[in-house]
């Protein structure tokens, strides 16, 4: 990228990312962060380590400056910003883990990416042996989960993208008859890049009985009249950008006339998912609005068909800070952005299951997807 008025735009962002995690380490009681693969050190640095056993660090103290310790053959691939960091190139035969002790010198209290290689964790472990250890998520999973200006556009692009091919699927662009599940998720993964996804993460098809299996592995089953297909999928967009972010759509469809059971249990599902959305406002916790689409589901009868959270938070991963469950109190601020995901799952029978990202946000709930609720047939 060159340095264009965006650039030191999104430098400043970052740099106000930094200051928030410094002073969430200070509140917290931790000393240094270390940050390697994972979705951490892109948020902070725009650097997106490559996931190889050799170290790449953002060694993040509360008080001095960070810096990116990278293997050396990496090296061009990092945007080097000074605002935000030092690169230290480490050579082949140079001892990185020992560099990496180092820097972290005398610290106490050391966070480490939930991603982190255990090897390199381990051996960290045994150059510091009086160091204590414990997740980064604990400082950065809150802030990272409220998201500024510039990456709820990324994400509004992204379901924008997404929901090209989500449209495709309703209108019956997509053959299902007589296809396999395999083939279906190939034609939608390749679809998700032809909209402009950079990675297809992943496009779960399940139909029939398989649509009661939420994270079904598509596969050579072939798709008859009259089912239910449940198609699940995302990727990672970039849009010109560094760091890219997520998209994650569901919708479900059905190859012929529904049967009666299938248009109550439908019309159930549609309902609490339009609730529960409808229920996202700020001051609203997670729990109340898991709680929402569940109690419309409960209601319906079908309560404990409802087998997962309603929700995720979703950014630079699929799944991140916020989670959508009966447990989390945490409060939705603007900025949240998180999927609401309801399904009916009838076990050797038949699924459903409907999903948007939405973002919280001072101005009104944005939707990051648009596509159609309601169930489509598809003969084609
Ligand atoms: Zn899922
Ligand atoms: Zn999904
Ligand atoms: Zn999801």
């Amino acid at each position: 990228m060159t340095d264009t008025v965006d650039d030191r735009a999104i430098s400043t962002s970052r740099q106000m990312r930094l200051a928030r995690v410094r002073a969430a380490m200070a509140r917290d009681g931790f000393d240094v962060l270390l940050l390697s693969i994972g979705a951490d050190l892109p948020w902070l640095s725009g650097y997106e380590a490559m996931p190889l056993e050799r170290p790449t660090v953002l060694v993040l103290s509360r008080d001095a400056d960070a810096i990116l310790v990278v293997p050396e053959l990496e090296a061009p691939r990092v945007h080097e910003d000074p605002a935000l960091f030092e690169l230290r190139p480490w050579r082949e035969g140079e001892d990185a883990v020992g560099l990496i002790a180092d820097l972290v010198g005398a610290a106490k209290r050391i966070g480490v990416s939930d991603r982190m290689w255990a090897g390199l964790l381990l051996g960290i472990q045994s150059h510091l042996p009086s160091a204590s250890f414990d997740r980064a998520s604990k400082v950065t999973g809150a802030i990272r989960a409220v998201k500024d200006d510039f990456e709820i556009t990324m994400l509004k692009r992204a379901g924008a993208a997404a929901d090209l091919v989500a449209a495709s699927l309703l209108s019956g662009e997509i053959p299902l008859l007589g296809c396999t599940e395999a083939s279906v998720s190939a034609a939608i993964g390749q679809r998700l890049r032809d909209a402009g996804h950079a990675k297809v993460n992943f496009a779960i098809v399940g139909s029939g009985p398989n649509a009661a299996s939420p994270h079904h592995e598509a596969g050579e089953r072939i798709i008859g009249s009259s089912e239910t297909v449940v198609c699940d999928f995302g990727g990672t967009f970039y849009g010109g950008y560094e760091v890219g972010y997520c998209s994650d759509i569901t919708r479900t469809v059905v190859t012929g006339q529904p049967s009666p059971e299938l248009v109550e249990l439908y019309d159930v599902l549609e309902a609490a998912q339009a609730a529960a959305v409808a229920g996202v406002e700020l001051g609203a916790t997670c729990a109340s609005i898991d709680g929402i689409g569940r109690k419309l589901i409960d209601d319906g009868g079908y309560g404990q068909y409802f087998i997962h959270r309603i929700g995720h938070g979703i950014g630079i991963e699929e799944h991140e800070d916020p989670y959508m469950t009966g447990g989390n109190e945490t409060k939705i601020v603007s900025g949240h952005a998180f999927s609401v995901e309801p399904g009916i799952y009838l076990p050797g029978r038949m699924g459903v299951r409907i999903e948007d990202i939405i973002v919280a946000h001072t101005e009104g709930t944005i939707r990051c997807n648009q596509v159609d609720h309601a169930l489509h047939i598809v003969e084609a």
